[in-house]
């Protein structure tokens, strides 16, 4: 990205939005915009397209999306599915539309597979059925891959596509009934801690593996694509290692310090067995994650107890990206 230029970071109130512009702040380089809600609504075609013909931003990171973890993309995926479709076509035709130079596309690691291969390549996209609990964010995501990739090969549009793995930090969502698992064990074995209850809820069996990345590790990746990438391929982005949810359970009651009981809820999914990701691609490009587990979970925490968490909209809403 030139020094100078003009960055429009869509859904910076996100978790993943936040953590960018926090990052591109560090340069001091560029001149970030970004637009509230109320201002400028994202499913909005028309809007969109003003916004960009009268900003005209050279840089966009889309990391505007409506998001959640299990049940509530297992409940809502009508929403989930049109919500993303509609950010997705305004932004990216209207950065086609006016001339801007690069852009990152986030999707995720739901986009694969439910069997596919472990670590996953990028090149399992489209080679088997998807997990149904999050099927219609996936393929809302895989959508905006296609449509980066076609505008790429018709119109010559620079648009990357950026596909993390599970996420968290700063920033999350910790509400008990759209949220992803990390943020959810924080605040139940810390409110169960608070009122000294002798056990803790954890959902499904315990044995499925995920792959944990803190958000600052993705936003410095995908400045680090915006600088180096220029293909149509989509690029992993993640650490490399996953834990069982019982491990990872373990491990934030012992940051929380809780003295209970974990219990295991069978009535609740336990979704793809395992997603972890091959990150050898952007291993090539330079570039690896820098935050252990446990000390992004210990800050994460500290940033919880701030009450911070009850100021920020992230949650199922338009904004946020995991
Ligand atoms: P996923 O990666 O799309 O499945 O999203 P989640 O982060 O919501 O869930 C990951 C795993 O953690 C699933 O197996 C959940 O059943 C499990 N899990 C255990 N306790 C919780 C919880 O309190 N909230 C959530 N969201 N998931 C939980």
């Amino acid at each position: 990205m030139k020094s100078g230029s003009t960055v429009f970071v869509a859904g910076h109130k996100g978790l993943v939005g936040s953590a960018i512009v926090r990052r591109l702040s560090k340069d001091d380089a560029y001149r970030v915009i970004t637009a509230d809600r109320s201002t400028l609504d994202l499913t909005d075609a028309r809007m969109v397209d003003s916004y960009f013909d009268r900003q005209r931003p050279e840089y966009v990171f889309l990391a505007a999306a409506k998001v959640g973890g299990i049940l509530a993309n297992d409940s809502y995926p009508g929403d989930f599915i049109r919500e993303n479709l509609s950010i997705q076509i305004s932004v990216l035709e209207a950065a086609r539309r006016n001339g801007v130079s690069k852009l990152l596309f986030l999707g995720s690691s739901c986009i694969y597979p439910r069997l596919a291969p472990q670590p996953i390549r990028e090149d399992a996209l489209l080679t088997g059925p998807l997990e149904a609990t999050n099927e219609a964010y996936a393929i809302a995501k895989i959508a905006g891959i296609k449509m980066c990739q076609g505008y790429r090969r018709q119109y010559g549009c620079n648009f990357i596509a950026a596909m993390p793995t599970n996420l968290y930090g700063p920033g999350d969502n910790f509400d008990l009934h759209s949220s992803h698992v990390l943020p959810a064990l924080i605040r139940k074995f810390h409110e169960a801690k608070e009122e000294h209850r002798p056990t803790v809820q954890v959902w499904g069996s315990g044995k499925p593996r995920r792959e944990f990345l803190h958000v600052d590790d993705l936003a410095d990746a995908c400045v680090h694509l915006m600088n180096v990438w220029d293909d149509g391929d989509i690029v992993n982005v993640g650490v490399g290692q996953d834990i069982t949810i019982a491990e990872l359970a373990e491990m934030v009651q012992d940051v929380v310090g809780y003295p209970g009981k974990i219990q295991y809820d069978a009535t609740k999914p336990d979704g793809t067995p395992r997603k972890l990701l091959d990150v050898s691609r952007m291993a090539s490009l330079g570039w690896q994650a820098r935050i252990p587990l446990r000390a992004g979970i210990e800050s994460t925490y500290r940033w919880f107890l701030s009450g911070a968490h009850d100021r920020t909209s992230a949650g199922t809403g338009v904004g946020a990206q995991a």
